[in-house]
């Protein structure tokens, strides 16, 4: 998210699109950075699948942003040249 504004754009709306869950999630954190909410340990944390933020009221030790992402991780590793 430091590339241009239009890019920015392009990204967000690719990302509505696709996966608009993920979208509403990364709204929902750029919203609470932007209103100064309290940061809490997850803060800047990313997933460890899809990359995205975590959720702030996530748990502390979580590495993946929901059960979606770990399971595909899961299955990656599992898998990792299924084609
Ligand atoms: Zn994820």
């Amino acid at each position: 998210m430091n590339v241009n504004p239009e890019a920015n754009a392009a990204f967000m709306t690719d990302l509505k699109r696709l996966d608009s869950k993920r979208h509403v999630s990364l709204i929902h954190n750029m919203e609470k950075d932007v209103f100064g909410a309290v940061r809490k340990k997850t803060a800047g944390k990313t997933c460890r699948h899809c990359g995205l933020l975590l959720p702030s009221d996530i748990r502390r030790d979580a590495a993946y942003c929901d059960s979606a992402c770990k399971k595909a991780a899961q299955r990656a590793k599992a898998a990792p040249k299924a084609a």
